[in-house]
This record gives structure tokens, C-alpha cells and sequence, in this order.
């Protein structure tokens, strides 16, 4: 159990995130839920998880595209026992005509703002004397696609961050991780479904299996609720010794 541990999930009102944050509050810890939007829905999404869960949930809103913005999320917070960073985007377009503030978006969402975090965690998970950071990378960390290049380069960033912060805080109670997931069945990706299956001409199932589970030999998805037991395991006991490395989540994808 998480009791009395507080878990910090930035991007986390819809997708991977929402469900590595129920995941925790679940287990007992409580939980900082965080996006760009300051909307009563987003407030409301902690009340109703705090009322399921019976933890302390809050949202604190901070755009993460913005280094400070980072920073001041964890401070607001004001404790930091399980740091998830899992905000992220993706814009598709070939190299050179790939849109400079879209590259700078990915860069500072998708990689620097867990640089902030971390940054400022770490003293408070020292203070404490034991922390978990899981950072929710991709398989395009370890593998490349064409037309992905910011994506690809921050998600390959992010597993030597992880690296670096494992070498770090090794001799403390402290690890620092990434998961590297596929194709994730999120409210985004389903949404996608029926427009590449007219674009295809294919039935939903066909253009699953052929379009957009091409790379994924085990022709599945990966869900929210896996991702959400694999973080629980990395902050469990039997995590102590793992650090520095990446969790392939991937049906197969990196193995080719
Ligand atoms: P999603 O769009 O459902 O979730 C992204 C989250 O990030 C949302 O809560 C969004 O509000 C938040 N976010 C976006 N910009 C932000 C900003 N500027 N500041 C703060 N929060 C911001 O997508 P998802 O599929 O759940 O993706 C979550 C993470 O998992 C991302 O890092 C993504 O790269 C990674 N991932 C997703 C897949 C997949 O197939 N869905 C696969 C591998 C990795």
C-alpha cells in the first residue's frame, strides 16, 4: 500500500496518465493530478476520484510547456514521494518542413519538463528518505518512425535523463525509471479508428490489425490500467533494485 505517499502525475487528466494516477490513488497514495486547462471538469475529476478512492486527490493546473511552470507544480505541491511524468504531444511531418514551435512544444512538454520536476523533487524525496520516479517514454524512445522527429528525439531524451538520474541517486532509497509503451488504446488513438478506417477503406478491425498496429507483432494494444500495475510494481518493494533502465511495454515492437 501507497499510504501517505503523495504522487505527482503531470498530463494526467485523460489517457496514461489518468490511469497510472487511478492506479496509485487506488493503492492508497495520495495523488496530484495536473494539466494546462483550469477547468471545473478538472477539479471535479479529483473530487470523484478523491470520493472513489478515499485519498487526498487535488488538481493544480501548469502548462509544462513552460520550465517554471514545472517547477512551480512540484512546489505547489509542496510533497513528492511518487513522481510520474507522463505529459506529452505528437505533431507528424517530415524533417524539414517540421514547424519550429511545434519542435520546441515536444522538447520542453514531452522531455525538459521532466528535467524540472525532477529537479525539484528530488530534495523532497531525499527529505523523505525514499522516492519513485517513472518516467512514460515510448517505444519510439528506443525505435525510430519517419516524420516523428521531435517526438522520437525527446522520447530517446527522456531514457537518458532516466538513465542519468538512476546513476545519481543510486546509493539512496530513491530509483528513477521509464516505461516504453506502443500503442496504447487512449480516448486519442480511438478516435483515430474510424476516420483510417474510411481513409483505408477498411473495416475497424482490418485497419487496427494493418494501419495502426503494424509495428506491434502481438497485434494488441496496450492499455492504461497495464501501464497504471506497472508503475504500482516499479514503486513496490520488489523495484528497490531496479533503476536506470526502461520497461518495454510493447507487444513484441521492440524485439524485431
Ligand atoms: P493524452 O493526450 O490522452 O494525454 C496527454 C496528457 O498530457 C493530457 O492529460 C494532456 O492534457 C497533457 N498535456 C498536454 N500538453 C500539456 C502541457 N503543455 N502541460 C501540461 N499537460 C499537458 O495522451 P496519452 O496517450 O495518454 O499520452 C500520455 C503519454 O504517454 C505521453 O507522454 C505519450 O507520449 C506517451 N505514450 C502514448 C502512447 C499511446 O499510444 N497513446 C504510446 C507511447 C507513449
Amino acid at each position: 500500500r501507497l499510504t501517505g505517499k503523495t504522487a505527482i502525475v503531470t498530463g494526467s487528466n485523460s489517457g496514461i496518465g489518468l490511469g497510472a494516477a487511478r492506479a496509485l490513488a487506488a493503492a492508497g497514495a495520495d495523488v496530484v493530478l495536473n494539466s494546462f486547462t483550469d477547468r471545473d471538469e478538472d477539479h471535479a475529476l479529483a473530487a470523484d476520484m478523491a470520493a472513489e478512492f478515499g485519498t487526498a486527490v487535488r488538481y493544480i493546473r501548469a502548462d509544462l510547456s513552460k520550465g517554471k511552470e514545472a517547477r512551480a507544480l512540484v512546489e505547489q505541491a509542496g510533497r513528492c514521494d511518487i513522481l510520474v511524468n507522463n505529459a506529452g504531444i505528437q505533431h507528424v511531418a517530415p524533417v524539414d518542413q517540421f514547424p519550429v514551435e511545434k519542435w520546441d512544444a515536444i522538447i520542453a512538454i514531452n522531455m525538459s519538463s521532466a528535467f524540472h520536476t525532477i529537479a525539484v523533487a528530488l530534495p523532497m524525496m531525499r527529505q523523505a528518505g525514499w522516492g519513485r520516479i517513472v518516467n512514460i517514454a515510448s517505444a519510439h524512445g528506443l525505435r525510430a518512425s519517419p516524420y516523428k522527429s521531435a517526438y522520437v528525439t525527446a522520447k530517446h531524451g527522456i531514457l537518458g535523463l532516466t538513465k542519468t538520474v538512476g546513476l545519481e541517486t543510486a546509493k539512496e532509497p530513491i530509483t528513477c525509471n521509464a516505461i516504453c509503451p506502443g500503442y496504447v488504446l487512449t480516448p486519442l488513438v480511438e478516435a483515430q479508428i474510424p476516420d483510417t478506417a474510411k481513409e483505408y477503406d477498411m473495416g475497424e478491425d482490418e485497419v487496427i490489425e494493418k494501419v495502426i498496429l503494424a509495428k506491434q507483432p502481438s497485434k494488441d494494444f496496450v492499455t492504461v490500467e497495464q501501464i497504471g500495475e506497472a508503475v504500482l510494481f516499479l514503486c513496490s518493494a520488489a523495484g528497490d533494485q531496479i533503476t536506470g533502465t526502461s520497461l518495454a511495454m510493447d507487444g513484441g515492437w521492440t524485439a524485431a
